[in-house]
């Protein structure tokens, strides 16, 4: 059975023998709230979507995995974000709990955004504190609910499941970074949120098929693997993050040549986990 929380999210289950393989696309969303009221241009708001990384992983159901994918825009309110990464100069009036800002909020990327881009203000207003907590309540809740009921339904029918994050990224290639030029690059969070294994298996398959990987460098993992990630209890959590310049003209967010391939293989990818957890499947029931 899939559904939908129109606007918020949409969760599409398998269409084949299930599998404990749960993907998630937070960053995929295009439809921006009618009462957003952001200044800045949309094209430059736009800039902060992963653009597409939800059809890159369309495949997942009809292999046995449950897809889930949010349908607001990261720049409305972000997911992968605690809900305590606030910042205070951006809202007006008295927060009702305490607030934790991370390195991600002082630099505007908070879960609001101040920022679409360095320099460039989302707001030319400071944001009341009921108009937070809706987006709170209405985005980020049922998304946190519903990815984690997911893992959990998986985790409960086979005692283990595997969770895949699904990023984009701005390309790095212009250099300006240096050194952290990759095709992937896989997170989870420095060994914390799933085995060693999958992460090797996944780093494993990208290579195999000629992309560059990185682990851990840059984009190690934020709230959502944070939360799903339990691998002492076998519920295992990865974030995949992939350099947009494989799939897309970053600059009309239209799909580029690439996407075709990269789809073709990230559908290879989810064909080979697939393949990982029915083994790990196998092996467990002969213990
Ligand atoms: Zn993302």
């Amino acid at each position: 059975m899939s559904f939908e929380i129109p606007g918020v999210l949409w969760r599409r289950d398998p269409q084949a023998a299930e599998v404990p393989l749960v993907f998630d696309s937070p960053h995929s969303g295009t439809t921006y709230p009618g009462d957003f009221q952001f200044c800045c241009p949309l094209e430059v708001l736009r800039t902060a979507e992963d653009t597409h990384v939800d059809e890159l992983y369309s495949a997942a159901p009809a292999l046995g995995a449950t897809l889930i994918g949010a349908v607001f825009p990261r720049s409305y309110l972000d997911p992968n974000r605690a809900v305590e990464d606030l910042d205070s100069a951006l809202i007006d009036g008295t927060w009702p709990s305490a607030l934790a800002p991370s390195h991600k909020t002082r630099s505007g990327l908070g879960l609001v955004r101040r920022v679409a881009r360095t320099g460039i203000p989302i707001y030319d207003r400071k944001l009341g504190v009921d108009e937070i907590l809706a987006r709170l309540e209405r985005c980020h809740t049922p998304y946190h609910r519903v990815l984690d009921e997911a893992c959990r339904h998986a985790h409960r029918k086979f005692g283990v499941v595997w969770h895949v994050n699904c990023h984009s990224m701005p390309s790095q290639r212009s250099g300006k970074k240096g050194g952290h030029c990759a095709d992937f690059v896989l997170g989870d969070r420095d060994g914390t949120t799933c085995e060693p294994e999958f992460t090797e298996f996944v780093a494993r398959e990208l290579r195999r098929r000629g992309y560059t990987i990185r682990i851990n460098e840059v984009y190690k993992g934020v709230e959502i693997v944070k939360r799903q990630g339990r691998p002492a209890m076998d519920r295992h959590s990865l974030q995949i993050e992939v350099d947009r310049v494989l799939y897309m003209d970053q600059k009309t967010l239209e799909k580029s040549p690439g996407f075709d391939r990269l789809q073709a293989d990230i559908t290879e990818l989810i064909e080979a986990i697939k393949g990982f957890v029915v083994a790990r499947l196998e092996e467990r029931k002969g213990r």
